[in-house]
């Protein structure tokens, strides 16, 4: 047994097109559903005072339900809504006055829509992934259109209800025992129409905007680490959030420096004679050039380890060491004393 409309909207047979429109007002409000999350009864009432609206406030539909009732309006081929959306859509003059921004909000809620992820690759220095840097990437990605606010349609019009799906976005064909539903091609599965597209998107709601977005890379990324920055993917569609952005980190070779996890590794050359008698030479790090002592009788591919001076670990603290790897230098360029004193050696040491 369907309730009496006046009812419904607490107003009297007699009530004025105003106070009929208040009341709605005052109805939609409370049993709204972003306020009712969940609650089927408030999602009862909120249809069944959309429907008493729609009838009462129109003086064709208003007569025939004063003088035939509900059964009239079937007659008449009346049959209400289909949906939240076409309640918002049908009512929209009221949903923005009474929530502003939200109603909008609201009004699309169902088709609010996350943003796509984006992916950009990014090549740092060797130095830049030891080290960590704070950088900016310029990107372009799509963002919500400033003319339409990301609706489609011309500043001041609204999207209409599909009128061939009714704003499901779905279309239902019943053929014998079967009926299969299938997305409307009308509307795309959207569920409303856009009569006045706006002119800057073209009634896409989506422009290409070139954006800076601040980007921080931490000490000790290497070569395939993603970065993640949350929300700087394309803006959402309808109030849907936005999706992110990965930063694929790819990390340039050094002249010096070869990595090894968190370790580096580097060559050094050492001239014959420190090698043999011992001494001192310079060797580059991450942070400049720094002296070490090479033993007496130092031999070709010998490791020496820096502990603590390779890259910083990207998860936890500390760093890595540098190792070191000798080269022992022959020279091919001798003088003839230089000759003469090396062989004097090699007498003396029985060689030749
Ligand atoms: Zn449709
Ligand atoms: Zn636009």
């Amino acid at each position: 047994m369907k309730q009496d409309y006046y009812t419904i909207l607490g107003i009297n047979r007699s009530a004025s097109d105003e106070e009929i429109k208040k009341s709605y007002r005052k109805l939609a409000l409370k049993y709204h559903p972003d306020r009712n999350p969940g609650d089927k009864e408030a999602e009862e009432k909120f249809k069944q005072a959309a429907e008493a609206y729609e009838v009462l406030r129109d003086s064709e539909k208003r007569s025939i339900y004063d003088h035939y009732g509900h059964e009239g309006l079937n007659g008449a081929g009346y049959r209400g809504f289909t949906g939240f959306d076409d309640i918002f859509s049908s009512f929209s003059d009221i949903f923005e006055d009474v929530f502003g921004f939200t109603g909008r909000r609201s009004y699309s809620r169902t088709a609010a829509r996350q943003g796509a992820d984006l992916r950009y690759d990014l090549t740092i220095s060797f130095m830049d992934a030891a080290f960590g840097k704070t950088t900016e990437i310029d990107l372009e990605r799509l963002e919500n259109c400033a003319a339409c606010g990301g609706m489609g349609t011309a500043p001041g019009t609204e999207p209409s209800v599909c009128p061939t799906c009714r704003g499901t976005g779905q279309v239902t064909r019943s053929s014998g025992f079967f009926s299969v539903s299938s997305t409307c091609h009308h509307c795309q599965g959207a569920g409303r129409i856009i009569e006045h597209p706006c002119k800057e998107c073209h009634g896409t709601g989506k422009k290409k905007i070139k954006r800076m977005v601040q980007l921080k890379i931490p000490a000790g990324v290497e070569t395939g680490v993603r970065l993640r920055l949350k929300g700087e993917g394309e803006e959402g569609s309808y109030g849907g959030p936005s999706g992110d952005l990965y930063v694929f980190i790819r990390v340039s070779p050094h002249e010096y420096f070869q990595r090894d996890g968190d370790d580096i590794v580097c060559q050094v050359s050492i001239p014959m004679t420190i090698a043999v008698l011992g001494g001192q030479i310079e060797v580059p790090t991450l942070e400049g050039f720094e002296k070490i002592k090479i033993p007496k009788g130092t031999q070709q591919g010998h490791q020496f380890k820096l502990k603590g001076k390779g890259i910083p670990h990207l998860r936890g603290f500390g760093r890595g060491d540098q190792l070191i790897i000798t080269i022992i230098v022959i020279p091919k360029d001798l003088s003839k004393k230089e000759e003469k004193l090396l062989k004097d050696f090699a007498t003396l040491r029985n060689e030749i």
